[in-house]
Formats: structure tokens, sequence, C-alpha cells
């Protein structure tokens, strides 16, 4: 696989996975045209930190965050299946930034979609907003609600619930969970790992995580025999993930606001998918331990499971203070702007690498201009927007204000979507 662009080798991780589906011909010219408006060349470039420490920059795509590598694949590969299939969907979504802005990207002017994505109204930063509400095209509605992201959560989940409805609308979704975003990123590991020496290196990844659907897909690559040493798990001080792997204990908190929004969760909803292979991949067993986490709130998995995963995994929980440090030494050392989920992964590797001789990835999961305050306040120094969104405050915004009122919602996406008018 060395040598293999990064388009090439997308082809050849994924096909196992669409065995059947599709054919090779299909799944190139789908993954040919997902990455063709990427700004850089090698799609996820690698940039040097420290005599083994690495950066992969994933947010070369629309929205400058790492969820364009999977989420423009997705919107491409789903539109494809449904033509096939004479089919539409409506997407519906809630996003408190970054998710919405690159599920629209990927959605936006295809044929057999129309996307509904839902926002606290006045309640996400303004590049984020602007992301969603400059997109102009017919399918896309950009829908601020007057509420706060768990209401908009909230209504998702009721329009998912009224069975008539999401018959009628042919709802669907692309939240983390949908396996299709973890296989896309498996092609970045694999990329990066075979870059710098793979498989005849072994090499570590520091990736920052919310919802671990990220660092799944690193575990998924090791899975397919790529050799990972160690992934080092970076959390903020929602920490659910860094506490289970101190302990072995799986156990909700609150969520507290930080300066890496994007990882600010309650539970990790990718978590399940490890937890499946630590429970020998017996469906049942696992049902009954997510039940009694699900009512508990808490699941200890006992400490041969713990050791299992404590011989691949490590987690460090990184605070605003620190973050911010992180982002001013990345800048001081090397003359690189981070933002600060990115420097959460960065901080962990730092900490927590096993062996410094083997080349450690850090994800670069978002790029500095998305979060321009923190990122000056941190370093001194303010991060401009790449040269394809310079006008992004400029540009015309199109969304519709609703209240926090299900009844209306549907209402609107019923007016709006053509699914049910061609059903
Ligand atoms: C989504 C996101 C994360 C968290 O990734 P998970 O796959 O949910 O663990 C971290 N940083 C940024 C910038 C994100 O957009």
């Amino acid at each position: 696989m060395r040598g293999l662009s990064y388009q090439e080798l997308a082809v050849r991780i994924m096909t196992p996975y669409v065995d059947g589906a599709m054919s090779e011909a299909e799944l190139t010219d789908l993954v040919t045209d997902a990455y063709r408006d990427f700004d850089h060349a090698a799609i996820a470039p690698l940039k040097q930190l420290d005599g083994s420490l690495w950066f992969m920059e994933l947010f070369h795509g629309p929205t400058l965050a790492f969820k364009d590598y999977p989420l423009q694949f997705l919107g491409r590969a789903f539109d494809h299946v449904l033509a096939r299939r004479g089919r539409r969907v409506t997407i519906v979504g809630a996003t408190s930034g970054d998710t919405g802005s690159a599920a629209i990207e990927a959605c936006r002017d295809r044929d057999a979609i129309d996307i509904f994505m839902l926002y606290p109204n006045g309640r996400v930063s303004e590049v984020q907003r602007r992301q969603m509400t400059t997109v102009d095209a017919a399918n896309v509605h950009a829908l601020a609600i007057e509420g706060t992201f768990d209401d908009c959560q909230d209504l998702v989940k009721a329009m998912f619930n009224d069975t008539p409805f999401r018959d009628d609308m042919d709802l669907s979704a692309v939240n983390s969970i949908n396996w299709s975003r973890i296989m896309a990123q498996i092609v970045y590991y694999f990329h990066a790992a075979l870059s710098l020496g793979a498989p005849d290196v072994a090499v570590q990844f520091s990736v920052p995580s919310g919802n671990f659907g990220n660092v799944f897909a690193a575990y998924a690559a090791r899975q397919m025999g790529l050799p990972v040493d160690q992934l080092i798990i970076g959390t903020n001080v929602n920490d659910i993930l860094t506490r289970f792997f101190d302990s072995g204990v799986l156990e909700t908190a609150p969520v507290k606001p930080t300066i890496s929004p994007s990882m600010d969760i309650q539970i990790s909803s990718n978590f399940e998918r490890l937890l499946f292979d630590l429970y020998d991949r017996d469906g049942g067993l696992l049902n009954e331990a997510m039940e009694k986490f699900r009512t508990e709130g808490r699941l200890a998995v006992g400490d041969n499971r713990w050791q299992q995963v404590k011989s691949l995994f490590v987690a460090r929980r990184i605070d605003d203070a620190r973050t911010r440090e992180e982002i001013d030494r990345v800048y001081k050392e090397t003359g690189e702007l981070i933002d600060p989920h990115s420097a959460i992964g960065v901080a962990a590797a730092r900490d927590a690498r096993r062996d410094v001789k083997l080349p450690t990835i850090a994800l670069g999961a978002a790029h500095p201009a998305k979060f321009p305050d923190v990122v000056e306040d941190a370093s001194g120094v303010f991060a401009p927007l790449p040269h394809r969104l310079a006008d992004l405050y400029e540009r015309q915004e199109h969304f519709t204000v609703l209240p926090n009122d299900l009844a209306q919602v549907q209402a609107f996406v019923r007016d709006h979507a053509k699914s049910g008018a061609a059903a």
C-alpha cells in the first residue's frame, strides 16, 4: 500500500467493506469526487512537531474539520445508492457546531437528499453558524431553534419516534455511529502510518476524543493489521473516557462547557463498539451490560477486561488552561497555529507516549480559524480563514428561525422536503 495516493488507498481500504454493494469502479468514482475539492494535494498532510511527534492535518475539506473526511464520502455514497434504488431520504440532525456544517456540505446539491439541520439559535459560534447558513442549495435547510442544543436533539428524536412521520418523510441520519463514517476514517490512519514507515515501523496515535468515533477508527485500522503500538486518547474535563481507562468503570457526569466544545459530551456513543469486542462479541452479554449502564449510569467491566484495553489505550484529561498552554507552545516551537481540540491530542501525546523513538501522530481535528478567539487568546496570534472561506463573513445567510415546538418543526420539514411528494 505504500506510495498509493490518499484516494487510491481509500479504495483499497474500503473495498472489502462495500463488497457486493458497489463495484470497485463505482467506489473509485465516489472517492475521487469526495476528495476533489480538498485544498491540499496530500489530503491529510503530516507536519513534524518534535523529533518523533507528528501532526496530521485533517482540516483541508470544505468545513475545516476532520468530519469532512468521512462525510464528503458518505453524502455521495448515500446519493449514489438511493439514485440506483429510485428513492429519496430526508436527513434531520441536531448540531452544536461542527457536525452540522460538515453534514450540510456533504449533502448539498445531492439529488436524492433533503437535509434539515437544527441548531440552537444564538448558541453556536459565528463561524460555525455561517458555515451552515451560507450554503445556498435548495435541498439544504438550516433551522435556528429557539432553545438549547438539548431541545434540538429532543426534537430530532421525537421526529424519529413519530413512526408515520418517519416513514412518510423517509427520515435518515448521518450521525457519528454510522459505520460508513468510521470506515472512511480508517483510511487516514493507514495513510499516515505508511508515510512514516509502517508496516516496518510501528506507530502511536493520539486522538482528541468525544464520541469515540475517530479513535475507534484507529482501533479498527489496527484490527485490520496496521502496526499500532498505542492509542492515546485526549479528553477535556468532560472525561468519561479518561476515567474509564484509569479505572475500568464507565460513569456519566454532567457536561461542563469548555474551549473545545466538540468534545463536550456526557456519553461516548461509539464506545459500545469497543465494549462489544471486550465482551467477546457476545451481543446478549453486552446488551445486559449496556442496560445496566443506562439505568444506573455506571458500568464496571471487571479487572480482566480493563487490563485488556489498558495494554493498548491510555487516556489523559487536558483542562482549558493546559490546552491554551499547548497552543502557545506549539506556536512558539514550530510556528504552527493549532485549534483547541487538536491541542488536547498533542498535550496528551506528550504526556502519555510510551516510546519516544516510535513516531507518534497527533490528529489535527479542526483548523485554528474555526476557533479564532481561543487561539488568539492563547498564542497572541490571529488565525485567518483559509483562502476558500476568506469571504465567509460577507456571504448571504439563509436560515429559518422556529420555536421549540415539534408540530411546527414537523410542518416545516413536510412543506420543504421533496421526499414525501416523490414517495
Ligand atoms: C467531532 C470532533 C471531535 C470528537 O471526535 P469523536 O469522533 O466524536 O471522538 C473532536 N474535535 C473536533 C474538532 C470535532 O469536530
